[in-house]
C-alpha cells in the first residue's frame, strides 16, 4: 500500500503562469512507501489553504495535508507569517493560470526546521523569508534553499512577510527599471496600497516628487503622510488633468501603473515624449489588446511589463535585492505599514477585503 504525500515545492524550476514565471512550485503529489521508515518518521500532517477550482474567495479551503522531508538543495520551514498580495487574487481567479489543485500565496517568513543534503548556507533555527515562490498559504512547507534569505535581527517576521514581495518590487521599479532621483516627478497609482506606500516613501527619500492616485480621503491622508506630495482621488477627479495642474503642464518621464484597465490609456497621456510606461499589475483588470502604433502617436513612448521574478531570478540577485530592502527599512527611511492581520485560516476574509479596496498598506496572514 502507498499513501499520498503533498509536496508544495518541487526542485527549483520555473512554471509559466499567465506570462509570469513562478519559481519552485509544482504542487506535486508524491507516493510514499509506508515501509520506508525514514520517510514515515519525518512526514506529518500540516494545514494549508488549497484551491481546487478557481473562482471567488470562497474557493480558498483550509485543509489538512501531509508534508515530508526535504530533498537535496531543499529545506523544510515552519512558517510564522504569510504575506498577502494582489497576485494571490490573480492566481485564485485564474487570471494567471496555475495547475490545480494548488496552494496559493507567494511569500512568507519562518524558521528552518530541517535541512536537505548539500545545503550549507542555512541551518536549523535560522529565521528566513522568501518571495515569489507559489505555495505560501501553509503552516509548513518544503522549499528550494536558494530561494530563502536569512533575516537580520532588525527585521521581524511580520515585517518580512509583509514586505519581501512588495518591497523588492518597489526596489526594482524605482532603482532598476528607472532610476528615480532628485528632480524626477513620478506618478504611482494605488499609492496607499502595499507596493504604493513603499514606493511613495522610498521615492521621496531619493529626492523625487511623488504624485499618487487613491480612491478615498482616508487613503489620500495616509499616502500624504508617507511621502506622496500630491495625492489625487482618481475616483472623483480626472487624474491626468489634475496631474497637469500640479506640474504646471509638464508631463512625466515615468509612470507606474498597476491598476491596468481603468487607468492605462490616461496614464500614457501623462508621459512626455520618450517617457516610460511601467505597467506592472491589473488590479482593475487586464488591459485590452494594445496597438503599438499608439506609442509613436503619443511621442515615441517606451513601455515595459515587468515581473519581480526576473529581478530575483538568481540567488545573487535575490540577495542583492533583499539586502537593499533590509537596509532602507532598517534605516527607517521606509516604514512597512502592516495595516491588516488575519489568521491564515481566515484567508477568505483577507481576499474579500483586498479585492473590495478596503485595505491600506500591507496585509499578513498569521500562522
Ligand atoms: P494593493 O494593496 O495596492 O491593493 C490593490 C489596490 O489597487 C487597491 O487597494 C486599490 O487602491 C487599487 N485598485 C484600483 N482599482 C481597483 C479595482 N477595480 N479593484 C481592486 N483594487 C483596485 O495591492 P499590492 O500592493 O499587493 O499590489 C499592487 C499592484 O501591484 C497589483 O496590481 C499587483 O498585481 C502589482 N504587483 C506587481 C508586481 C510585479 O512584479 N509586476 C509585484 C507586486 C505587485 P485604491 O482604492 O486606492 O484605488
Amino acid at each position: 500500500m502507498t499513501e499520498l504525500l503533498a509536496s508544495f515545492s518541487g526542485p527549483a524550476g520555473w512554471l509559466k503562469a499567465g506570462g509570469f514565471n513562478l519559481p519552485g512550485n509544482r504542487s506535486t503529489v508524491k507516493l510514499i512507501n509506508p515501509r520506508d521508515r525514514k520517510s514515515r518518521k519525518n512526514s506529518f500532517m500540516t494545514y494549508s489553504i488549497q484551491i481546487h477550482q478557481t473562482g471567488g474567495p470562497e474557493v480558498l479551503q483550509w485543509e489538512e495535508t501531509q508534508i515530508g522531508t526535504p530533498e537535496a538543495g531543499q529545506v523544510r520551514i515552519k512558517q510564522t507569517v504569510v504575506g498577502l498580495n494582489y497576485i494571490d487574487v490573480y492566481h485564485r481567479t485564474g487570471l494567471y493560470p496555475v495547475p490545480r489543485p494548488f496552494v496559493p500565496g507567494m511569500e512568507a517568513a519562518g524558521v528552518v526546521d530541517l535541512v536537505g543534503e548539500g545545503v550549507s548556507h542555512l541551518k536549523q533555527g535560522d529565521r528566513v523569508a522568501y518571495a515569489s515562490v507559489l505555495g505560501a498559504y501553509t503552516e509548513q512547507r518544503i522549499i528550494a534553499a536558494d530561494r530563502l534569505v536569512k533575516l537580520p535581527d532588525t527585521i521581524s517576521d511580520k515585517t518580512a512577510a509583509a514586505m519581501m514581495l512588495q518591497g523588492m518590487t518597489a526596489r526594482y521599479l524605482i532603482r532598476d527599471i528607472y532610476k528615480v532621483g532628485p528632480g524626477d516627478t513620478i506618478l504611482i497609482h494605488a499609492a496607499a496600497g502595499g507596493v504604493g506606500l513603499i514606493i511613495c516613501q522610498w521615492a521621496a527619500a531619493l529626492g523625487a516628487t511623488v504624485i499618487g492616485t487613491v480612491s478615498s480621503e482616508e487613503k489620500a491622508a495616509l499616502a500624504k503622510a508617507n511621502g506622496c506630495h500630491f495625492p489625487i482621488i482618481y475616483t472623483r477627479e480626472d487624474f491626468q488633468a489634475r496631474l497637469l495642474e500640479i506640474t504646471g503642464g509638464e508631463k512625466l518621464a515615468v509612470v507606474y501603473d498597476s491598476v491596468g484597465r481603468d487607468t492605462f490609456m490616461k496614464s500614457l497621456d501623462c508621459l512626455r515624449p520618450r517617457g516610460l510606461m511601467v505597467l506592472f499589475g491589473a488590479s482593475s483588470g487586464p488591459i485590452p489588446p494594445f496597438d503599438l502604433s499608439i506609442l509613436s502617436q503619443k511621442g515615441s513612448l517606451l513601455i515595459t511589463r515587468p515581473t519581480l521574478a526576473t529581478f530575483i531570478a538568481t540567488k545573487a540577485l535575490l540577495e542583492e535585492n533583499s539586502a537593499e530592502l533590509f537596509d532602507v527599512v532598517s534605516s527607517g527611511k521606509v516604514k512597512i505599514h502592516v495595516n491588516q492581520s488575519y489568521a491564515l485560516k481566515d484567508a477568505v476574509q483577507a481576499h474579500r477585503n483586498l479585492e473590495s479596496r478596503k485595505t491600506t498598506g500591507s496585509s499578513v496572514l498569521i500562522v
